[in-house]
């Protein structure tokens, strides 16, 4: 092993560059690739750069910076794909980590990332964006102003306010306490999605569960870990971990599928690795990722295996049948595997006739902040995804991650009428009988 291997990154992910057969399985998988048509743009590709760099033949050069940020959307489908178990993830975010410290990285982004590190800076920015948004707001110059590839008319707004603010720190059933559980929000939820968190509370306390929302809960921290600042994550992880880490409740439960891969995978993987490194991590923080990793369930998982508990079931009324199809988030069904558990629960409504749409697990080219850099490939991707959605001529698309939530609901034909929701969103308004409603209105979900 040579001085540089010994120094990048740690041995355990150092070894997937050898377990690579180069057989090219995972090409088709890549969004990227699939664009692109470049082998520095495939998984492959990457992982023989990654070899290079590891071994000390490749410096981690500005243009390696480029292709590991520009040609990757770290959506993890490689991961699924790869027959040898390489786990290219692991490779490209500690490459990025590392290109990011000997680069640095746009002002601009670091900032952001200190902004969404701390809550009280998060809910002072979100404060002050919501003003100037109604300040600032009208289609005439709403549509005009772009973020990366997403026309800024077609960002929700931002909650009034924090969805956090609208319940005490624990909600109880009406009836008997079959569970307890905490409810990890995230950001998302907190500052736009009110709805969704809403959505999450009622079903969950419908189930006859008891929910705690942890006062004090800020960003996961994946955006930021991601794009290669683990030294501002860590503040994340060791907040969440001492907030999440807890033995004495049945489940963490989260409604973005990005926050649950970080909580569920990625936060293990990241300290394990900076202390494999002599970075200053302790055995004992480990242990918690681990517990909380136990412990973590998508919503979508923690309902679909208790349907049994609900009160109230989803209402029979309305002869119609509203047409349901389901977009799979990356972070949801190559990063935590599920994939059954949404359709499972779309397809116990009376009211719903779920449409199984062409590509469901295709990634939908948002990748967080991937469509505000990188706008032109990301759009490529995404106009790909769009045409599927179309196809499936749902009037409901539901979906478990506000990412892809923002990015497909900003590219629809808005001819085509269809509504995005959270899939809990459309069984509560199915529990509620507000999902006819909800169609006739035509409104955009919130
Ligand atoms: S599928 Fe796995 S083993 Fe095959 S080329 Fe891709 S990374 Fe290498
Ligand atoms: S993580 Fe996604 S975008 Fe990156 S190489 Fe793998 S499949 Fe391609």
């Amino acid at each position: 092993m040579t001085k540089q291997q010994k120094e990048l990154l740690s041995e355990r992910t150092n070894e997937h560059v050898y377990h690579c057969a180069k057989c090219g399985l995972c090409l088709d998988a890549c969004p990227v690739y699939k664009e692109l048509l470049v082998e520095s743009a495939s998984p492959r590709g990457k992982v023989q750069l990654a070899k290079h760099i590891i071994e000390g033949d490749l410096e981690i050069s500005k243009k390696m910076e480029d292709i590991l940020f520009s040609q990757c959307l770290l959506c993890g489908s490689c991961v699924i794909a790869c027959p040898s178990g390489v786990k290219q993830n692991e490779l490209f975010s500690g490459l990025r980590w590392r290109t990011a410290q000997r680069h640095g990285m746009p002002l601009a982004k670091k900032l952001f990332f200190q902004v969404l590190s701390r809550r009280w800076l998060m809910s002072t920015s979100s404060w002050f964006g919501k003003w100037v948004r109604k300040i600032f707001s009208g289609p005439a110059i709403e549509s005009r102003i772009e973020v990366g590839n997403l026309p800024v008319s077609a960002i929700p707004p931002l909650n009034d306010k924090p969805f956090n603010a609208a319940y005490p720190e624990i909600v109880m059933p009406e009836d008997e306490i079959r569970a307890r559980i905490l409810y990890f929000h995230g950001c998302a939820t907190n500052y736009v999605f009110a709805d969704v968190g809403k959505a999450v509370v009622s079903v969950l306390t419908n189930m006859g569960v008891q929910v705690e929302i942890p006062r004090g809960q800020s960003c996961c921290g994946l955006p930021i870990f991601l794009s290669g600042d683990r030294k501002t994550a860590i503040r994340c992880i060791t907040e969440a971990l001492g907030l999440f880490a807890r033995d004495d409740v049945d489940a963490v439960i989260v409604d973005c599928a990005t926050c649950g891969s970080a909580l569920r995978h990625e936060y293990a993987h990241i300290l394990r690795e900076l202390k494999d490194l002599g970075e200053d991590v302790s055995e004992d923080m480990i242990e918690k990722a681990q517990l909380l990793q136990s412990k973590v369930r998508d919503v979508s998982e923690y309902v679909a295996a208790h349907m049994d508990w609900l009160a109230a079931m989803p209402s029979r009324d309305g002869a119609r049948k509203i047409r349901v199809a389901y977009h799979d988030p990356c972070h949801l069904m190559k990063g935590q595997g599920v994939t059954m558990q949404p359709r499972t629960i779309l397809k116990s409504i009376p009211s719903v006739e779920y449409v199984e749409m062409e590509k469901a697990g295709t990634c939908c080219g948002g990748g967080g902040e991937f469509q505000i850099e990188f706008g032109d490939t990301s759009a490529l991707i995404t106009n790909r995804k769009i045409g599927y959605i179309h196809d499936a001529n749902a009037q409901i698309l539901a979906t478990g991650c506000p990412g892809c939530n923002i990015t497909i609901r900003a590219h629809l034909d808005k001819n085509k009428n269809m509504q995005v929701l959270h899939t809990i969103q459309v069984l509560q308004k199915s529990i509620d009988g507000t999902l006819d409603n909800f169609i006739d209105s035509g409104i955009t979900a919130d």
